[in-house]
C-alpha cells in the first residue's frame, strides 16, 4: 500500500484524480498480478535485442543513445559498427571526433554523437577503479545523458530501481491510468514520474522496464486496431475502461515548422571537388562537411526536401564543371575518392546518390 499513499500525496482529489486512487486503493495489493500478466508477455513476446543481453554498461549506454529517435532496425546496424569499432568507452574517447560523426553519418541528431564522444572523454579522464559511473547521479551527469538514458543505464546495468521512461512507456503509462495530461510539458514529465515511481517493481527493475518498453513498442502501439479486446493488462487499465485509450497519450501543441532554402554548389574538376564544415553550434548539422552552400530562397527549383524536427530543408545542387578550383573562404580541396572520409548530412548523401556523382565526374 505505500504506492498508494504517495499517490494521495501528489494528487489534489480532482475527481479524475480520485479515480486513480480508487484505481490503486483497490488494485495496489493485485500489483503482483500487473507484474505477472506483464511478464508473462514479455517472456513470450520479446524481441531478443543485442543490448538486452549485456549487463556492460557501456554497451546499454550506446544503445540507448543511438535508439533515440532512432528505429530498432536501423538502430542494430550502428549499435553493431560502434561496438565493433570502439569496443570500450576507453577506445571511443581515443577516437577523433571526426571518425565518430563519419561513422553516425545519416543517423541524424548529430549532438548525441558528439556528446557521446565528450562523455567517454569525461568517463576516461575523471575515471576512479570503479570504472564507468554507477549511479544514477553519476550518470545522469554526463553530457547528453537525460533522466531516460541515466534509468535505463541504472536498472539494466546495475538493475538498480529507476524507471527508464521512452516514448513507449508514456503511452502505456497514460492508458493504464487514463492521464489526459500532456507527457511532454515539465509539469506532465514530473506527474508522469510520480506515477511510474509507484507502478516500478523495485524487486525487479531491469525486468520491469525491459517488459514495459517492450510492450509499449509492440502491443500497446499509438494506432490500438483490436489490441485491447485481447490484452492481458485490460482488467488493470482504466484507459480501456473509461473508453480513452485510443487518443492518449496527449502531447503539446507541435512548434511550428521552419522552412529553409539552401543552394548547394558542387565545383568538380574531374578529379576534385570542395567541400567546407558547418561551423555553428546553434545551427543544423555542426561539424558535418558539405559542398559550398548558399542559403535563401529563389525562384528557381528546389528538388530535394528534408524534413527535420522543426525545420523543412529544400535544397538544390548545381553541379559547375571547372578547369581550376575557386578560392573560396573556409573551404577544402579534396579528392573524390577521399569525400567518403568526411562526415556528411543525409541530404547530402541523398543527392549525390541521386546525381549519380562519383570520382569521374
Ligand atoms: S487495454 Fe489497450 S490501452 Fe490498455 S494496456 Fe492493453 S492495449 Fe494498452
Amino acid at each position: 500500500m505505500q504506492s498508494y499513499y504517495k499517490i494521495m500525496k501528489y494528487e489534489n482529489f480532482s475527481s479524475k484524480k480520485l479515480q486513480i486512487c480508487d484505481f490503486f486503493c483497490n488494485f495496489a495489493p493485485k500489483m503482483e498480478n500487473l507484474y505477472r500478466q506483464l511478464y508473462n508477455w514479455y517472456a513470450q513476446n520479446r524481441r531478443v535485442l543485442p543490448w538486452r543481453e549485456t549487463n556492460d554498461p557501456y554497451a546499454i549506454w550506446l544503445s540507448e543513445i543511438i535508439l533515440q529517435q532512432t528505429r530498432v532496425v536501423q538502430g542494430m546496424d550502428y549499435y553493431m559498427r560502434f561496438l565493433n569499432h570502439w569496443p570500450t568507452v576507453e577506445a571511443l574517447a581515443a577516437a577523433d571526433e571526426a571518425e565518430v560523426l563519419r561513422e553516425w553519418q545519416g543517423l541524424g541528431y548529430y549532438s548525441r554523437a558528439r556528446n557521446l564522444h565528450k562523455a567517454a572523454k569525461q568517463i576516461v579522464e575523471s575515471q576512479e577503479p570503479s570504472g564507468f559511473p554507477r549511479t544514477f547521479d553519476e550518470l545522469r551527469a554526463l553530457p547528453g545523458v537525460g533522466d531516460y538514458t541515466a534509468g535505463a543505464i541504472a536498472s539494466f546495468a546495475y538493475n538498480l530501481p529507476y524507471p527508464a521512461m521512452d516514448g513507449n512507456v508514456y503511452r502505456v503509462v497514460a492508458r493504464l491510468l487514463d492521464i489526459d495530461e500532456a507527457f511532454d510539458t515539465s509539469a506532465g514529465k514530473k506527474l508522469f514520474h510520480q506515477k511510474i515511481e509507484t507502478l516500478l517493481d523495485r524487486d525487479n527493475p531491469r525486468l520491469f522496464n525491459s517488459a514495459i518498453m517492450e510492450f509499449g513498442a509492440l502491443y500497446c502501439t499509438p494506432v490500438l486496431g483490436d489490441a485491447c479486446a485481447s490484452c492481458p493488462l485490460q482488467a488493470m487499465c482504466l484507459g480501456y475502461a473509461h473508453g480513452t485509450a485510443e487518443v492518449l497519450p496527449v502531447r503539446k501543441p507541435r512548434p511550428k515548422v521552419r522552412d529553409r532554402w539552401f543552394t548547394y554548389t558542387i565545383y568538380t574538376d574531374g578529379t576534385r571537388t570542395l567541400i567546407q564544415r558547418r561551423e555553428n553550434p546553434k545551427d543544423i548539422w555542426y561539424h558535418l562537411y558539405e559542398f559550398p552552400c548558399e542559403e535563401g530562397q529563389t525562384e528557381d527549383k528546389y528538388p530535394f526536401t528534408h524534413v527535420l524536427s522543426h525545420q523543412k530543408l529544400h535544397a538544390r545542387f548545381i553541379v559547375r564543371k571547372v578547369q581550376k578550383m575557386p578560392d573560396i573562404a573556409g573551404t577544402l580541396v579534396i579528392r573524390w575518392e577521399d569525400l567518403n572520409d568526411y562526415a556528411l548530412s543525409r541530404l547530402t548523401l541523398r543527392a549525390l546518390d541521386t546525381l549519380r556523382l562519383t570520382p569521374q565526374n
